[in-house]
């Protein structure tokens, strides 16, 4: 939701994590403590974020972001369901794709080439974007 290139594997065992983690540059974002002590965590040769689950979600993700430094967050470039950079495509491409309703007062669409899915700003965007603002 907020643009990062996010990968998620559960269950995957500490080992194969890291082992992504340093060759694509990832950052791990977890609430197992165990994996902080893994060497290569600890060495600071790949990053990790700590979550506390006993924080509400909100909470969670402001700890987040404050780990990945402000101003890196691009909200809603990604497909929510798969990850991909999303394609903005116009009123006329989205013809046909989309409710009739929504094709009348909705100008912009995005686009996602791997699930053949059109996205566009209707009401829970605008929710989320009042969320995110509030971080
Ligand atoms: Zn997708």
């Amino acid at each position: 939701m907020l643009g990062y290139d996010a990968l998620f594997i559960n269950p995957i065992d500490d080992a194969r994590l890291i082992r992504i983690a340093a060759e694509e540059g990832r950052v791990i974002v977890s609430s197992d403590r165990g994996i902080f002590e893994r060497r290569p965590l600890k060495s600071g040769r790949v990053k990790g974020v700590y979550v506390d689950v006993r924080q509400k979600p909100l909470g969670q993700l402001k700890e987040i972001l404050k780990s990945f430094g402000d101003g890196e967050s691009r909200p809603f470039v990604r497909c929510i369901r798969c990850n991909t950079l999303l394609i903005p495509k116009s009123h006329e491409e989205a013809r046909g794709r989309i409710p009739p309703r929504v094709y009348e007062s909705v100008r912009e669409y995005d686009y996602c080439p791997r699930c053949d899915q059109f996205f566009w700003q209707g009401d829970h965007v605008k929710r989320m974007r009042e969320v995110i603002e509030k971080l």
